[in-house]
């Protein structure tokens, strides 16, 4: 199973480069080679086989190849909403995705992708493909104050009266922004709140660095019945000051805490480029009911994937000249 993810990456890669064409130069800035190369390493042999993937995106695509071969890679194209655990469904498309969790009591949503119409178009037929319904939807988790997470947040509160959550930093960080589409502050999340919903008790951890007040949830789910617990960090990408750069790193090695204590062994995210959602969705499509689930991952891998999110943050530092 993991080493078919590796031929899918490769061939996905090569396929770009021959389109796309190389890396661009960033003008005046100094790379640190030698510690772009030491992070690197650091990168791949924490990474291994299995999350050999995460490494190729996040060290790589993500770093030299972020305006060319990554943002090729992550263009709106359409994937089918899949199952993923007995209660939590993945929805979306190439560039962005979001998670409707069925907690038994109404539906909550992660994220809404980038405007309403991605609403109508494919957030709600996704949801009544996989048997949901959209009237369902109680709250929106806003992950973090990136227009492709909350662009569809208030024509739901509008259509279905949801509410919609977000921390107080990324609210602030919204309001500060010129879209359209900014939703207007609803709930807060706070750090370590312990949030029921139905059958469903969610903690949420601000995890700033990509945003603001980038927000990462840890919950118990089942598959075919048996228990496991999701870990979802909220934002990924690597920003561009140093400082960002270096919070992202504290937050990544903060969650890994997280997770081990809570032993999350199920690692979702919110682009198919963090979670490798387009083969493990494949694979759920066909899978007996005794296969493995590919999301579950283990707490092991799931500790390791945080670390590799930190050396390939230091590669980033390293490649743009910051200390
Ligand atoms: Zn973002």
């Amino acid at each position: 199973l993991k080493s078919r993810l590796i031929p899918l990456v490769l061939a996905a890669t090569a396929s770009l480069l021959s389109t796309v064409g190389q890396a661009q130069p960033i003008p005046g800035v100094r790379s640190d080679k030698e510690a772009m190369r030491t992070h690197m390493m650091n990168a791949r042999a924490i990474a291994g086989w299995d999350l050999y993937a995460h490494y190729v995106h996040r060290c790589i695509l993500d770093q030299t190849y972020r305006q060319t071969i990554s943002r090729g890679f992550q263009t709106r194209n359409t994937i089918e909403p899949v199952k993923v655990m007995d209660n939590l469904y993945w929805l979306g498309a190439a560039d962005v995705s979001a998670w409707a969790l069925d907690t038994g009591a109404g539906i909550v949503l992660f994220d809404t992708m980038d405007r309403p119409d991605d609403v109508t178009t494919i957030l709600i037929p996704q949801l009544r493909k996989v048997g949901l319904d959209p009237a369902d939807i109680k709250y929106v988790v806003i992950t973090h104050g990136h227009a492709d997470h909350y662009g569809g947040a208030d024509y739901i509160r509008q259509t279905y009266n949801a509410r919609l959550l977000a921390s107080p930093e990324d609210w602030a960080f919204m309001a500060s922004q010129s879209s359209p589409y900014v939703p207007k502050r609803d709930m807060d999340i706070v750090d370590g709140q312990v949030w029921t919903v139905g059958n469903v008790t969610m903690t949420f951890y601000l995890t700033p660095g990509h945003t603001p007040g980038t927000v990462s949830t840890v919950f118990k789910t089942t598959d075919n019945g048996v228990p496991h617990t999701v870990g979802f960090f909220g934002g990924m990408g690597t920003p561009s000051s140093a400082a960002d750069k270096n919070t992202l790193i504290q937050s990544a090695k903060r969650f890994e805490g997280i997770v081990k204590a809570a032993g999350a062994d199920v690692q979702i995210a919110n682009h198919m480029t963090q979670d490798q959602a387009i083969p493990k969705l494949e694979e759920i499509r066909y899978r007996h009911p005794t296969d493995p689930n590919p999301y579950v991952i283990g707490n092991e891998a799931f500790l390791r994937y945080l670390q590799v999110q930190e050396e390939c943050t230091r590669v980033a530092l390293a490649q743009q000249g910051q200390k």
